[in-house]
């Protein structure tokens, strides 16, 4: 009998999210180091440590392929307002409390709830990136940060041209600050807040650094309004004409998009992150995915940030996806296990990781969750699938690892102290008092 470094033994149910869409009954998986060596029967595979997984059902980590973590610390702080009304009032809270620590804070507060509810990997777009890395890191998260880009000054106060330095150094930053393994990714914020001259820029460097591009993209009918007034063009016209399509990218939102739109991004393989909760609570309108993805595009799901959209829960984008095709197709047209291959392996194509994590396969990275079953809302099972999207949720997570390393254990952090965390949010919330009315 094989033994390996750590046996996750005798799991309930197995969903691997293979290509075959693969779950198994009372299997086993071996891992070495950071990586699954073996997926097999129980009984067939030996540890020299061993978590009992049963009664649990083993599976994939969540990906988030769109949030902003730090803004947890604003959570709740825009609240009864569009889109625009809520940039204008979280812009403000920004500008009073906003530095690198703070940042981090905040990255390291989203990142742990993350975790707990059993996302492993993020695509996060927020200022201080190297500060927000560090956050992540730091409790476990696969995190995917990058440099941001607006043509104005941001909240950094960091001018055009040293946004540009410091992309460049981006990838040597990602090395020296360590964790689990992730791509260069850059990521200016939209069309509406970046030039297509700066984009060009920004689709140069990324060229030059090898790096994919992350961009809020048709989020709502207005933004498409305004990017066609000022230029003529839908911002997916002007992201193609600036070459930034040529790089690998990640749509955030992609709600509104024209057939031609959708053309250009299955021409240049591109992603959207459908991020529903925010869509519907800041009425922004209702992705086609399902069209997007008949046509070819990437899609996967993401919750965006908490002061839109007020919590980290990927089981609950889960759902909304399902309902609001259901919504508007009709239930046959949902498929639960399609929904969760969405916010696992697809969600992993979308950002051009499915090589390394995303599926528990042989050779990927061990990003793995836990979830039990011993509950009253989760028996009897009779369809696996469904019992995930429509009656789990997040508090059911019990065990998280990451490249292999256990960071939930028990639904708590085998990293950090949380009352220490909550303690540092708290004080340093006493700089909003100010603002408040
Ligand atoms: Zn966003």
């Amino acid at each position: 009998m094989n033994t390996y470094d750590f046996v996750i033994d005798n799991a309930s149910f197995l969903i691997t999210c293979d290509s075959t869409n693969s779950v198994f009954k009372n299997y086993s998986i071996g891992i070495n180091g950071k990586t699954i060596a073996a997926i097999a029967p129980s009984g067939e595979i030996n540890g020299t440590r061993r978590y009992d997984a049963q009664g649990k059902i083993v599976a994939p980590g969540l990906i988030n392929t769109h949030t902003h973590l730090a803004m947890t610390l604003l959570r709740g702080w825009a609240e009864g307002v569009n889109l625009q009304g809520f940039l204008e009032r979280v812009w403000a809270a920004e500008g009073a409390i906003m530095d690198g620590a703070t940042a981090k804070l905040g990255t390291t507060l989203g990142a742990l709830e993350a975790l707990l509810g059993g996302t492993t990997t993020a695509l996060d777009m927020y200022l201080f990136p190297e500060s927000t890395h560090r956050g992540a890191v730091e409790v476990g998260l696969r995190h995917i940060g990058g440099p941001i880009f607006f043509d104005f000054p941001g909240l950094d106060g960091m001018q055009w041209n040293e946004r540009i330095d410091f992309a460049k150094k981006w990838p040597a930053i990602l090395t020296e600050i360590g964790g689990p393994a992730v791509p260069s990714y850059l990521m200016p914020h939209a069309t509406y807040t970046c030039s297509p001259e700066h984009l060009a820029e920004i689709a140069e460097i990324a060229r030059e650094t090898a790096s994919s591009i992350h961009i809020h993209a048709s989020e709502n009918e207005n933004e498409n309004k305004e990017v066609q007034e000022k230029y003529g063009k839908t911002p997916t016209q002007i992201l193609d004409i600036s070459g930034v399509l040529g790089r690998h990218t990640v749509y955030g939102h992609g709600v509104h998009l024209t057939e031609g739109d959708i053309s250009t991004l299955v021409s240049r393989s591109g992603a959207v992150a459908h991020c529903p909760g925010s869509n519907l609570k800041l009425a922004s309108g209702i992705a086609d995915i399902t069209t997007y993805r008949d046509r070819g595009v990437k899609v996967g799901l993401g919750t965006d940030g908490c002061s839109s959209s007020n919590d980290l829960d990927m089981w609950s984008v889960m759902r909304l996806a399902a309902h609001l095709i259901s919504h508007t197709e009709g239930p046959e047209r949902v498929s639960a296990s399609e929904i969760f291959r969405m916010a696992t392996i697809e969600g992993a194509r979308a950002l051009g990781i499915d090589e390394s994590t995303g599926s528990l396969e042989v050779g990927k990275s061990a990003d793995i969750i836990a979830i039990d079953t011993n509950a009253p809302h989760l028996i009897p099972i009779h369809n696996l699938f469904a019992q995930l999207i429509f009656a789990a949720g997040r508090d059911d997570v019990c065990d998280v690892w990451v490249d292999g390393e256990q960071v939930i254990e028990n639904r708590r952090s085998t990293r950090i102290d949380f009352s220490v965390l909550r303690r540092d949010v708290e004080e340093r919330m006493n700089a909003l008092t100010s603002l408040k009315k």
